[in-house]
């Protein structure tokens, strides 16, 4: 009784069932400098105040700017409901199921705003129709699957409620700029100046609940450079299977996101290092257990990784086409040996690896159609005639798939002179084009020899390394569809 009184008085915001004490720091104190605010994400925070609810910035945005980091973006979090929080603002959208929020436009900035929630595990856990703070509280008990998978994430609580739930304790931290105050319930600003990935809670019950959380431990750990907490670190290969449960479309959110935070590199290490690349893209599994295959991935994602810190965008359809290519590749050559024809063996690998692909992670259509584009360029780029070479110049994946034959002549796939023809054909002007094409008919040093062609009718073991076959001949190969001009798909040009 005196004990529980004694709890009480020293830690007076902790409620029964969560963990997790306020702490409040003066962000000044800390290097945060609010006038380096964007103004979307001030105003946000403002319009819900002066509506009389909390509003805090959230997550990511604050651990990056405590570590001196551009944030990505800006989330909010409050304890107004989406119906509450859409009225208050002239461009705002409410969306999602699983997890319902609202988008605040700004132009094309998009402000994500939560409700509070509260951990699926927490008894204090609202159900349907209960009031909490005179506001109606939406959904029903969280609804979770035999393995403990959350199915449903819908249930308002308080702010130190949803700071239990979220992942990682260095991204549940609340910064309220009208206040300059960091908010702090899980020693995440301990653990950021530590660079320590630490989970909240039990680690092992917060991967059963929501296993993609074992693929942000390696996210975040690449991104952030941070060592990985060692009871956070350890029930992660045990708990490796439980990928297996994650739908797929939501596997391909979180795994986007690895590749494209600009450390898809370290991210792809950490996962293999952790055991979790098995079973995530079965089909790189296998690229990476390939000598040639490997070497093309990690060229890929380096080149990722580059263009991302050059301030430029890295298209989902090019990452995935780069991962998914050298067991196109290899089912390419296959194809081949069994006589296929080029271009319809091609279609078919594509068709097979994608299918096979889509029962993990499901890749959105509008990507997949662009990843067949890039890949049906490259028999396409190996043409350099006035027949083929202008209508591949002026394809609307152009720019990918030459950079995707960059690639592949980097890693040794792909005569390094055919890539050079290709910037020389971009680079030239009219005569200078002419003469290009001349010379590739002519069979110019830029031309491969011709018993490298064979090559390509070598049994399919020769590219059981991963790699594709090199295609870097002029076609005429005997096969009747090599000489369709735009190898039989709508002429884009
Ligand atoms: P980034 O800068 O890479 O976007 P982030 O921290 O903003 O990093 P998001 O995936 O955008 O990461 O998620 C925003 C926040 O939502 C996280 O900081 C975390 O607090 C919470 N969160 C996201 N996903 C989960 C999850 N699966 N489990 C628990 N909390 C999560
Ligand atoms: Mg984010």
């Amino acid at each position: 009784m005196i004990r529980k009184l004694i709890d009480r008085l020293f830690s007076p915001k902790k409620s029964a069932g969560t963990q997790g004490r306020r702490m409040e720091t003066p962000g000044a104190s800390l290097g945060i400098d609010p006038s380096r605010l964007p103004n979307s994400a001030l105003t946000v925070v403002r319009s819900l105040q002066q509506g009389g609810f909390e509003a805090y910035i959230v997550g990511g945005a604050v651990r990056d700017m405590l570590l001196g980091l551009k944030p990505k973006d800006f989330d909010v979090a409050t304890n107004a409901t989406p119906e509450q929080v859409k009225p208050l603002f002239r461009r705002a959208l409410l969306i999602g199921r699983r997890f319902r929020i609202v988008h605040v436009m700004f132009g094309r900035e998009v402000i994500e705003v939560s409700t509070f929630r509260s951990n699926p595990d927490e008894p204090a856990a609202a159900v349907d129709g209960d009031e909490r703070d005179g506001r109606k509280l939406a959904g029903r008990h969280h609804a979770v699957d035999t393995s403990g998978r959350v199915l449903r994430d819908n249930v308002w609580g308080s702010q130190e409620e949803d700071a239990a739930r979220r992942d990682f304790t260095v991204n549940a931290l609340y910064y309220d700029p009208s206040r300059d105050l960091v908010v702090d319930y899980h020693h995440g600003l301990r653990d950021l100046k530590a660079r320590t990935l630490r989970m909240i809670g039990e680690p092992s019950r917060r991967y059963r609940e929501d296993p993609v959380r074992l693929l942000r431990v390696a996210r975040f750990a690449a991104k952030l450079g941070f060592e990985i907490a060692p009871g956070t670190l350890h029930p992660i290969a045990s708990q490796a299977e439980l990928l297996r449960n994650v739908p797929s479309a939501r596997l391909f959110d979180e795994t986007i996101k690895l590749l494209q935070t600009g450390h898809a590199l370290a991210s792809l290490d950490n996962l293999r290092r952790l055991g979790l690349h098995k079973g995530l893209l079965p089909l790189i599994d296998l690229a990476l257990s390939q000598p040639r295959g490997e070497a093309f991935v990690m060229a890929a994602l380096g080149d990722t990784d580059a263009r991302i810190a050059a301030g430029k965008t890295a298209s989902p359809a090019f990452l995935f086409a780069c991962l998914l290519w050298p067991q196109v590749g290899q089912r390419w050559a296959q194809l081949q040996v069994e006589g296929v024809p080029l271009i319809a063996a091609l279609d078919q690998a594509a068709d097979e690896v994608l299918a096979a692909q889509a029962e993990r992670l499901a890749i959105q259509r509008r990507i997949s159609v662009d990843m067949r584009e890039i890949w049906a360029l490259q028999p396409r780029l190996a043409r350099r005639s006035s027949r083929y070479a202008y209508g591949a110049l002026e394809h609307p994946r152009f720019r990918a798939g030459f950079d995707f034959l960059l690639l592949r002549a980097r890693t040794g796939e792909a005569a390094p002179e055919l890539a050079q023809w290709w910037q020389d054909f971009q680079d030239a002007d009219e005569a200078g084009r002419a003469e290009l094409l001349e010379q590739a008919a002519r069979g110019s040093p830029a031309e491969a020899p011709k018993k490298r062609r064979r090559r390509r009718r070598k049994p399919a073991g020769e590219a059981g390394d991963g790699a594709a076959p090199r295609e870097d001949g002029d076609g005429g190969d005997g096969d009747d569809r090599d000489a369709a001009p735009h190898d039989g798909r709508p002429d884009h040009a």
